[in-house]
């Protein structure tokens, strides 16, 4: 999608710093992160959050939460981490591409703000 910032940071319009690609999701660290490691995982595919989810995205939307312990496991995240998917105005989404937020390597709180 032409004005995603997402969608450009996929393409490689935009550098961002990698931990994990293959040919449906990219997985790169967040610009300002939350928890000593902060990621970020997105389907390459345009999809603006899980409101927009169509059915032929189950596929893809499993196969991303199936990569989570992978990508962790990469970042050394052996004793837990977080993942969040915020949607909509009211769950603070900044970025209209759906993606979900992978935290760790710090005990974090509950509940989020
Ligand atoms: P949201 O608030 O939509 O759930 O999360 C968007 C996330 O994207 C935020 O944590 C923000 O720091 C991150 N972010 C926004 N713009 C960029 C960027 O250009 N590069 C990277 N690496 N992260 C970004
Ligand atoms: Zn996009």
């Amino acid at each position: 999608m032409a004005d995603c910032i997402f969608c450009k940071i996929v393409s490689k319009e935009i550098p961002s710093k990698p931990a994990y690609e293959d040919d449906r999701i990219y997985c790169f660290h967040d610009l300002e992160p939350q928890a000593p490691v902060h990621v970020l995982i997105v389907p390459k595919k345009h999809i603006a959050s899980t409101d927009d989810l169509e059915p032929e995205d189950q596929d893809l939307m499993g196969y991303m939460v199936m990569k989570i312990k992978d990508i962790a496991a990469g970042l050394g995240l052996e004793n837990g981490y977080r993942v969040v998917m915020n949607c909509g105005e009211d769950g603070l989404q900044t970025v209209p591409h759906l993606h979900m937020h992978l935290l760790g390597k710090r005990k974090l709180t509950w509940p989020p703000g």
